[in-house]
């Protein structure tokens, strides 16, 4: 079975991934691994930052590992709020606070066509592989659901009624940003393996 070390802690995403990829890679995480710091996102593009998560870890561990990075990117708002998704509303302000600064900044905005997308950085034998995952969709007057997190409440993706929220975790990761950056690495994995 192929080990796979994930550079994040968030539970959510955890279960994303274990759920898509099955029995055939173990994924580890940060904590599995004991690393309980941070791995600042600072860096100017969803792909530098992923990069720069990836090869952080691997200097620890040397092993295969992958980092993501992804970004809400509303077109009325020429790609906001994008790289700077998990800290809209300023540092220490959570998931509720970014999605009522979009909700606001969106108010009397009619077009409200948005992406998520996903960059995923593999460093496999010592080198780095790219992939991305977009999903399209639009920005909700109102949050709806329960399920998920970030913005997904407000994020209904194209073809659906449903925002991301609402969906079934397995329905979401058929379709999301996440989900698609990822089957494309799996893809290459099991090509590779
Ligand atoms: P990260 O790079 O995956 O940590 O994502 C940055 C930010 O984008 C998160 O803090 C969330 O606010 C948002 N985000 C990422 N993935 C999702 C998702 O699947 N649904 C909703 N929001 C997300």
């Amino acid at each position: 079975m192929t080990k796979l070390l994930f550079a994040t802690n968030n539970p959510h995403k955890l279960g994303e991934i274990r759920s898509m990829l099955g029995s055939r890679f173990t994924v580890l995480s940060l904590q599995d691994i004991g690393f309980s710091g941070e791995i600042p996102e600072d860096r100017p593009t969803l792909e530098e930052n992923a990069s720069k998560k990836a090869f952080f870890l691997f200097r620890r561990c040397g092993c295969d590992c992958f980092a993501d990075d992804t970004g809400l990117e509303v077109e009325a708002l020429d790609g906001e709020p994008g790289v700077f998704s998990a800290r809209y509303a300023g540092e220490g302000k959570n998931a509720d606070d970014n999605t009522a600064k979009l909700l606001q900044k969106m108010a009397e905005i009619k077009n409200r066509q948005a992406r998520f997308r996903t960059v995923i950085s593999l460093i496999f034998d010592g080198e780095e592989f790219q992939f991305e995952g977009v999903v399209n969709g639009e920005i909700i007057d109102e949050k709806r659901g329960t399920g998920g997190f970030g913005y997904d409440p407000v994020f209904m993706p194209e073809g659906s009624e449903l925002t991301f929220a609402e969906m079934q975790l397995v329905e979401k990761n058929k379709i999301s940003h996440r989900g698609r950056a990822l089957e494309k690495m799996v893809e290459f994995l099991l090509r590779r393996a």
